[in-house]
């Protein structure tokens, strides 16, 4: 605390991000980022940029990176954002779209970043129950809605909604944006970006940072009516017009190009992610059904803080969220073949 901070600084409570280690070897399952590097490409491209690309500032537009992202979803140009992470868009679409004179609805159990948004921006919102399996019960949100925003698959549960009960949201809901964060998308969900030429109030985020193995590269890019996208476009010219350095829009645009190497190593994690799951079954525990690149598990007999903590003196790190409803919940992400089986047999050890 210091007498310096603004009322606006004093009142805040910030998201706490899942620890990076900077010197143990541990076996990292708490921030749900990629097991496998980037496409080798990535690489290439980045090392190909020159030292006359670095001393200029990058293309504040980002022209050809939203380009590659609009012929690999086949949109157009206009209708692709780009930010510092999809954390930067999805900020902006906050500040831009969804604050309003009505209510913002989430779910209660949602990525928890989404409240401390709201309360930076001063968005008034309702946390919306998810039901006791665990489901976004689409039906719960009408009525006087000033937007909505649900990742898709939720997490941390990694429980994902088929794309006729987002348009079902959709259709209930035109007169809001209606925003769906498909941050694991790629792992066992349909993306809305199919629909967004139908619907005109859809605002499709994603990332880098999981399916395409740059979360330290900070990329990620929203999809929607061009508008939509020139409202985002409006805060980012007063906030950061360069949000994206040179290496990341070289970097990215060489991960959307290269297709199979995308296909091949997300296959691989949603086979690794079956194996867990029926071992972790195995085990007694009860692992909600995931389409993300985590899984969601509690034990009946054993508390998920204790675990998490033993895990960590052996060297294993999941996260744990001591929230209502979930406390009792491990989120584990989905590492290589090597790493969940160290996960495993330290679990049964424990266990
Ligand atoms: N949305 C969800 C649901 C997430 O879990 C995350 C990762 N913490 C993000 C968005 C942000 O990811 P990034 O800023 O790395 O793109």
């Amino acid at each position: 605390m210091s007498r310096f901070w603004s009322d606006k600084v004093r009142a805040i409570t910030p998201y706490t991000p899942g620890e990076q280690p900077r010197h143990e070897r541990l076996v990292k399952l708490n921030t749900n980022e990629f097991p496998y590097p980037p496409s080798p490409k990535v690489l290439e491209a980045i090392r190909e940029v020159d030292g006359d690309a670095l001393l200029r500032y990058p293309d504040p537009e980002s022209l050809q990176l939203r380009s590659t992202i609009a012929s690999y979803y086949g949109l157009e140009v206009e209708q692709i954002f780009v930010g510092n992470g999809s954390d930067e868009v999805l900020a902006h679409a906050f500040q831009g779209l969804l604050k309003q004179a009505s209510p913002l609805l989430f779910p209660d159990i949602s990525y928890s970043f989404y409240p401390v948004w709201a309360d930076l921006y001063g968005i008034e919102y309702q946390q919306v129950p998810l039901d006791q399996a665990f489901c976004v019960s689409v039906a719960d949100y009408r009525g006087d809605v000033g937007g909505i925003i649900i990742p898709n698959p939720n997490a941390p549960t990694g429980i994902a909604l088929a794309l006729a009960e987002i348009e079902t949201l959709l259709q209930n809901n035109p007169d809001c944006v209606v925003v769906i964060d498909e941050a694991y998308v790629d792992f066992g969900a349909e993306s809305a970006a199919a629909l967004i030429r139908t619907y005109d109030n859809l605002l499709v985020i994603q990332t880098l940072s999981k399916s395409r193995a740059l979360a330290g590269v900070r990329v990620g890019c929203a999809m929607g009516h061009p508008d939509l996208i020139e409202g985002l476009t409006r805060i980012k010219n007063s906030f950061n017009s360069y949000p994206l350095g040179v290496l990341a829009q070289r970097a990215a645009t060489a991960a959307f190009e290269d297709k199979d190497y995308f296909r091949d190593t997300c296959a691989r994690v949603i086979s690794t992610r079956g194996g867990l799951s029926s071992a972790l079954r195995a085990m007694g525990f009860e692992v909600l059904p995931s389409s993300a690149n985590f899984v969601f598990a509690r034990h009946p007999k054993h508390p998920a803080e204790t675990l998490a903590s033993e895990l960590r003196a052996r060297g294993v790190i999941v996260r744990h969220f001591g929230q209502a409803r979930i406390s009792e919940f491990l989120r584990i992400s989905v590492g290589s073949e090597e790493q969940c089986e160290i996960l495993l047999s330290e679990l049964a050890e424990i266990l």
